[in-house]
C-alpha cells in the first residue's frame, strides 16, 4: 500500500467529498402544500419552511387546534 503524507490524504479525501456531492442529483420537486417547483434533493417535499410547517400543523391538526385552545383559555383567565 502506498503512503500518505497527512496533507496528501486530506487532500484526496476532500476530492473525494467533491465528486460525491457532484453524484448526488439536484432535482426539480413540486412542493406537496403549494405545488410551486423548487430545486432539491429527492427527499425535499417543500419549497419553504412555511410550508413544511403548514403541513405539520394540517397533519397534527387535532393536537395542534388543543393546544392552541388550551393557550387561548389560559390567556383569557389569565387577564382577570
Ligand atoms: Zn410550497
Amino acid at each position: 500500500m502506498m503512503e500518505l503524507t497527512p496533507s496528501e490524504a486530506a487532500r484526496l479525501l476532500s476530492e473525494a467529498g467533491r465528486v460525491l456531492a457532484r453524484q448526488r442529483k439536484k432535482v426539480t420537486v413540486h412542493c406537496a402544500v403549494c405545488g410551486q417547483a423548487t430545486e432539491g434533493n429527492r427527499k425535499r417535499k417543500y419549497c419553504s419552511v412555511a410550508c413544511s410547517l403548514r403541513a405539520y400543523r394540517a397533519r397534527n391538526r387535532e393536537s395542534y387546534n388543543a393546544r392552541a385552545r388550551e393557550r387561548r383559555r389560559a390567556r383569557a383567565s389569565g387577564q382577570d
